[in-house]
């Protein structure tokens, strides 16, 4: 089976970059109960709130990216899937370089150091080839990708990308929806949790 993992969301977890780095910026007072949902919501509502969001998420996912966590049930799960060979890829939409960010930063580089460090690449961690790790500029241009990859089942946060024209009516869909927000597409297989998604899998034949 080949398995395909979304990264943003899906695999890292940001929830507390997110609280830290609006705080830094003196957007929001303190993180005390933020993650990522209610730090855009806070943001959004500023003056200029549009701007300073897209300016916050590229801080969030290239200078401060190392902080970002793989999310709790996802290292079961790769460390199930290196041991029954099942072969995992990884294929984000991932611009090089964040909105108005005068850093520059590798958005790309940083989240491939953020793999690294988490075991992805390690052979005693994930063992998944770094070879099959892929970002691509457009949600169109990720779909596209899925699709050349005959991926059989995607994971993914958004549902957004299931629905992109072009998506491949032979990937399976499975959607990580974390917070039990409700989902207006029903051609996915929703999953609360890295856990519940395993069991999936591990069922599926
Ligand atoms: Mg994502």
């Amino acid at each position: 089976m080949r398995i395909g993992i979304d990264l943003d969301n899906t695999l890292a977890c940001y929830d507390a970059v997110f609280a830290q780095a609006a705080v830094e910026a003196g957007l929001i007072p303190s993180a005390k109960g933020h993650g990522k949902q209610t730090v855009r919501a806070a943001v959004r509502a500023l003056k200029d709130g549009e701007t300073q969001w897209m300016a916050l998420q590229g801080q969030v996912y290239g200078r401060l990216m190392g902080a970002a966590r793989l999310i709790d049930g996802a290292d079961e799960f790769l460390a199930w899937c290196r041991t029954t060979k099942k072969q995992v890829w990884i294929v984000s939409h991932k611009t090089r370089f964040g909105h108005m960010d005068p850093d520059r930063v590798d958005l790309r580089q940083a989240a491939r150091s953020w793999l690294d460090k988490n075991g992805f690449f390690d052979p005693d961690g994930f063992a998944v080839p770094e070879q099959n790790v892929f970002f691509e500029s457009t949600r169109q241009e990720k779909v596209r990708r899925i699709a050349d990859l005959g991926i059989d089942l995607f994971i993914d946060d958004l549902w957004e990308v299931f629905n992109e024209p072009g998506f491949p009516a032979t990937t399976r869909q499975v959607l990580l929806e974390r917070l039990g927000h409700p989902v207006p597409i029903d051609t996915c297989t929703v999953c609360r949790s890295w856990r519940e998604i395993h069991q999936l899998v591990r069922d599926a034949r």
